[in-house]
């Protein structure tokens, strides 16, 4: 097991992201989608000032006219982005409610295209500060990236439907279902073994018998 090897390399906002991560870069769509952990009954885009500190420290959003919209925005497109995840062949086709706040993102965004001093052409998001649509669009230009480099058929949901943990797949066979073995119980007791390992000052979630409903999302303007 390698994940508190893993944990201890990943960057600050990734570090929720403590079972099968991502390479680089595709690791920012896993944190992005992972900032909601239906499992653990956590995410840390529910409280406003909690989610404007992540999504700032994650490169999303250094700065926008209206924070309680981005808010919005970037809870709705954690969501497009996770259906994005767990869609294959098999799969109906995304509904309009699924790739709407993407269409949101990709009216608000700048998409600007470079070409390098090495002779690069490259797509890129805006230009900083970034807005929270830049911030979603360069996550879109990861995903079609890993898109074309095949590493995105690795990125997947665990098909736990009370779990939907999106988890990298490194096996061989590619059949990895399950964020962890058969159920997500190690998951559980592995995280609450680091909460308890880790120094104070970092939130973090509770024992399992101890769940509470999410918090309601408190929304200010800002
Ligand atoms: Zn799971």
């Amino acid at each position: 097991m390698t994940a508190s090897l893993d944990a201890m390399t990943l960057p600050s906002w990734a570090s929720h992201v403590d079972f099968k991560a991502a390479p680089m870069p595709l690791l920012r769509v896993q944190a992005f989608v992972d900032t909601l952990d239906l499992d653990l009954r956590r995410d840390i885009l529910a409280d406003p000032e909690e989610a404007r500190a992540w999504l700032a420290d994650a490169g999303l959003r250094e700065s926008g006219p209206d924070f309680r919209a981005d808010l919005r925005l970037a809870r709705e497109a954690r969501e497009s982005i996770r259906a994005l995840i767990g869609h294959d062949a098999e799969s109906e086709p995304l509904t309009p409610d699924q790739l709407e706040p993407l269409e949101t993102v990709l009216r608000e965004a700048q998409l600007r295209l470079d070409v390098t001093a090495e002779g690069r052409v490259l797509l890129a998001a805006g230009a900083p500060p970034v807005s929270l649509a830049d911030g979603i669009l360069g996550l879109l230009l990861i995903i079609r990236d890993a898109q074309a480099d095949g590493s995105w058929d690795r990125l997947k949901l665990c098909s736990n439907p009370d779990c939907r943990w999106a988890f990298y797949d490194r096996s061989h066979s590619r059949q990895g279902a399950w964020c962890d073995m058969a159920s997500c119980g190690n998951r559980l007791k592995n995280r609450n073994l680091r909460a308890r390992r880790r120094p104070t000052g970092t939130a973090e979630p509770a024992e399992p018998n101890e769940r509470t409903e999410p918090a309601e999302p408190a929304v200010t303007a800002g």
